[in-house]
Order: C-alpha cells, then structure tokens, then sequence
C-alpha cells in the first residue's frame, strides 16, 4: 500500500517518528509539506523570519529525502510542497496519491488539533485513514499524571517523574534510514516554490547567529556541546554565550528532542542536568496546553481573570519602542525586533515589567510577543509569560516582583548586553550603565548623554508601580 507523511514542525529526515511507521508499514511513501495560507494570510508582516526559517528547512528536507532514498537503492524522493489551506491541499493531495493513509506527527495546540480532526473526518469520508503520533515531545498528554491520576500543575514532581519515566525506550529514535527504498519519487516537475512565489520578502534572517535547516541545528548542537557543562553557571548572563540557541530548531523539529535529551542524560553534571530541566519545562506547557486549552484566552488560576489591569497606551508603546528608560528593559526589546531572539532571562524581565512595572495585561505582551519570536512556540510563550504575571501553572508567586535594576546589576554586571543593544549608552560609566537616570547633570554631561532627548527618563517609578501592583493582586485576592 501507499501512505503520506505530512510534514509540519517536525522538519527533518531522522529519528522521526510518522515516517518511521509509514515507512515501516507501507511499500512506498510519499512527502508532503503545505505552506499554510490559514495561517500565513493571518501574520502580520510579508516579511517574517520564521517563513523564511521553514522555507530553508523545507528546501533541504527536500533534497535530504531525495539523498536518503537514492542511498537505499530508489530512483530518487523529495518533498511534495502545496500553497493553500492545509486541510484541503491534504485530502486533495491523499486522494490524487491514492494513499490508504496519512500520517502525522501530533501538536497539541488547539488550532492545530481542530484542523487535524477535520482532516481525519475529510479523509475518512474518502475512505482513507488518518493516524498521528507522539514526536515533539518525550512524553505527552496523560502519560505522566499524579499518583491521583490528575495532570501536574506543580513542576517539580513533574520533573522528578519524568526524569524516572523518561528512560532509553522513550529516547530511542525512530529510524529511518532502514526502509528508505520505500520514498516514493516525487511526481514531475514538483520543486519547492520560492519564498517570493508564497507572497514573502526576504528578511534578515542570514545575517543573525541561526543557521537553518537540520545542518544549522547539527552545527548549533556541536557548538554548545563544548559549553553544555558550564549552562548552569552562564546560562543567566545575556551579555555570554551560556545558552544553546536551539529554541527556533526544536519549534520546528530540525533536531530531535530524543537525541538531545538523551545527550543530556549521557553528558549528566550539573550543566547538562539543568539543561534537561529547561527541555522538561518545554513539556511541562505543552501539557498544560492540552490538558487546559483555555490558558490561550484566560488566566490559567481562573481567579485572576477579575485581574483589572490599565490600559495606559503611552506606557504600552515605550515598552513596544525600547523606550522605557530601564535600560535592560529597552535592551531585550531590541533584541527582539533586530534579532527575533530573546534571552531567556530578558524574557522574564521584559515580561514582568509590562505586567508588574506598567499593569498592562500580559496578554497584550504575549501577542507582541508571538509577532516577533523566531521560535515562537504557543505553550511556552503563554507559559512564560503567565509565570511572569503570576496569573500561570506554577508561577511566581505575585507579591514577588522582579527590580528591573537590581535585575540589570546581577545579570548584566558590567553592562556588556545594555551597551551592545543601546549604543547611545556605550559611554556611561558602570555604575550608571543600569539607571542613566540616578546621573547628576554634570556625569551625564562628562559622557556626552542627553537625558530625555539621547535616552528617555524612567516611564514609571519602579518603587511605587510596585505597590500599586501589590494591591492590584490584593484586590483580586480578597474578592470572594
Ligand atoms: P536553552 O536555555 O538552551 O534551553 C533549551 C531549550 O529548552 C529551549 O530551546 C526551549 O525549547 C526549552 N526551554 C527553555 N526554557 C524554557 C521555558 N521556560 N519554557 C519552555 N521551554 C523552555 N520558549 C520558546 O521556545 N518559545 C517561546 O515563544 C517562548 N516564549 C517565552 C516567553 C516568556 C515571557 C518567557 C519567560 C519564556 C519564553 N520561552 C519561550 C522560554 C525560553 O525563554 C526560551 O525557550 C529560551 O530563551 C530559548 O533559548 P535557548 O534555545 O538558547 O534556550
């Protein structure tokens, strides 16, 4: 028989696990890989870094697919790629293919299960079976739960539970290789199109640190390799190369997350074990967005739905624009738009000021968010940003709110991250470098800064947005 492997966020031709059962079960497998006009039509911007990520990735699995099945002894393989709604161009695709099946890997976003059980109905209307699997994650949905049979919603059992259950069977690959033969030929005349055909400009995207593609991941692997036994002591300091850098990879499977878990499990010490529990956490929202899908709209605790927060739209556009005048604040936004990329630690403190520093609801920063992240990811983006406004899964609990100064003093001690970002800083001393603001007339003169016109005063006082958030939370507590 004849099934197709439809290719989503799980970009590469190893330890995969839809083509590994196609390729398994099947005689010969076809490739598919839809541009999804439901969802490209809905982005904001006709240039976008994470189009012009995929796009790569969709060229080299192409060839790679191609590669793996003339090494097996076939004709040749590739990627059948459409442009069009996903559902439709899918069951089009199955039936013009005559397949028997189509196969997929799971997500767990509620769109993406909505549109994967209108396939599932279209297709078994044709009579043609629709199957997904677990892939993107170690462990999914309810294989994990509570000794009371309940999901987790505290993460370090959860941690605890899945480093016991997580063992050599889970992080086997899915081989591929093996029956490759069975890649069917690509139909004639099928290429990629270019990005430009999909209605996309080009971006900046080859000018930053993010190589594409299963090459780019490998190659971002090799290199945090060498660093992975110091993550836990460097992984805080923007201004360092403490990270790995995968987090675009693993948002669109050009590496596997079997083989770096399990990397990280052989590697073990202190760096690699506080890496997994990073890797840990990215499952721990993906299951909490499918055990509690209405975090996309509300408050994951219910009972800060009555949250009031302000409107305040100049404060919302200072954030937006980098002009707070918290230099690392303004820093991180920068990073975001120039790059797509944020540190994780600027995440937190870019996230806590809009909710606890301006009182704008986090959600508005969420959607900001998820325009600009290359590696946006639905689960983690909304989880983060919850734990941050305290309103999440076990998140920081709400009277803890983040200094945006002393934040800047620890992590960014000397200032190397502020003044790499904000070059209008570059020759303020040190122990301004964190609050411009505390300068006297004279040191700010010395350094040639024109406060309010070179970088902008504080847009709020740290002190008493603190206590007006304080009772904001208070409010809400003691409402019955
Ligand atoms: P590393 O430190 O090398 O970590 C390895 C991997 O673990 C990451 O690639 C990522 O897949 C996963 N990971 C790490 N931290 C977390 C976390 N807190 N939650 C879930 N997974 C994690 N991560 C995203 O992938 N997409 C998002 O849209 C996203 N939005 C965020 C928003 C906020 C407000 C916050 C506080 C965090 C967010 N994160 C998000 C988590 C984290 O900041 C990024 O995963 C990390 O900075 C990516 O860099 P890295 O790959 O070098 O991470």
């Amino acid at each position: 028989g004849t099934a197709l492997v439809w290719f989503r966020r799980d970009l590469r031709s190893f330890d995969h696990a839809a083509l590994h059962q196609a390729l398994i079960r099947y005689g010969k497998v076809h490739c598919a890989f839809v541009f999804d006009t439901d969802i490209l039509d809905a982005l904001p911007a006709r240039a976008d870094r994470r189009v012009a990520f995929i796009h790569a990735c969709v060229v080299e699995l192409d060839e790679a697919l191609d590669r793996l099945a003339r090494e097996a002894g076939a004709a040749g393989s590739g990627l059948i790629v459409r442009h069009g709604g996903a559902a439709a161009c899918i069951v089009r695709l199955a039936r013009e293919l005559g397949v028997r099946e189509v196969l997929a890997n799971r997500d767990y976003e509620p769109d993406a299960i909505a549109r994967d059980q209108r396939v599932a109905r279209e297709l078994a209307d044709c009579g043609i079976a629709f199957s997904d699997y677990k892939d993107q994650v170690v462990l999914d949905r309810d294989e994990l739960l509570t000794q009371q049979g309940q999901p987790y919603s505290v993460f370090t059992p959860y941690r605890r539970a899945w480093l016991q259950r997580a063992d050599g069977f889970q992080l086997a690959s899915y081989p591929v290789e093996r029956h490759a033969a069975r890649l069917a030929p690509k139909p004639p005349g099928e290429h990629p199109p270019a990005l430009e055909a999909l209605g996309f400009l080009p971006t900046n995207l080859s000018e930053l640190a993010l190589p594409t593609g299963m090459r780019g991941g490998r190659a971002l692997l090799r290199d945090f390799e060498r660093r992975l036994a110091r993550y836990h002591e460097t992984r805080d300091y923007p201004a360092r190369k403490g990270v790995s850098y995968l987090s675009t990879h693993l948002r669109f499977g050009t590496v596997s997350i079997r083989q770096l878990a399990a990397l990280a499990r052989r590697h073990g010490g202190e760096g690699a074990q506080a890496w997994l529990s990073e890797l840990v956490w990215r499952e721990f929202y993906q299951m909490i967005l499918w055990h509690h899908p209405h975090v996309v709209h509300g408050c994951f605790k219910p009972a800060f739905d009555r949250l009031s927060w302000d409107d305040a739209p100049e404060l919302w556009q200072a954030w937006r624009e980098a002009r707070t005048g918290y230099p690392l604040v303004d820093a991180a936004m920068r990073q975001l738009h120039q790059t797509g990329y944020m540190h994780n630690r600027l995440r937190m403190v870019a996230a806590s000021f809009l909710t606890k520093d301006l009182g704008i609801d986090w959600r508005r920063g969420e959607r900001h968010f998820a325009r600009h992240l290359n590696d946006y990811d639905l689960a983690a983006n909304n989880g983060g940003w919850q734990w941050a406004a305290s309103t999440g899964c076990d998140a920081q609990p709400w009277f803890r709110i983040f200094n945006p100064v002393t934040q800047s003093e620890k992590f960014d001690p000397d200032g190397g991250f502020i003044r790499r970002y904000l070059p209008e800083l570059a020759r303020v001393p040190d122990r301004y470098i964190h609050f411009p603001a505390a300068m006297r007339p004279v040191d700010a003169k010395a350094c040639g800064l024109r406060l309010g016109r070179d970088y902008p005063l504080p847009v709020v006082d740290h002190a008493r947005a603190r206590t007006r958030t304080l009772m904001r939370f208070e409010a809400v507590k003691s409402l019955p």
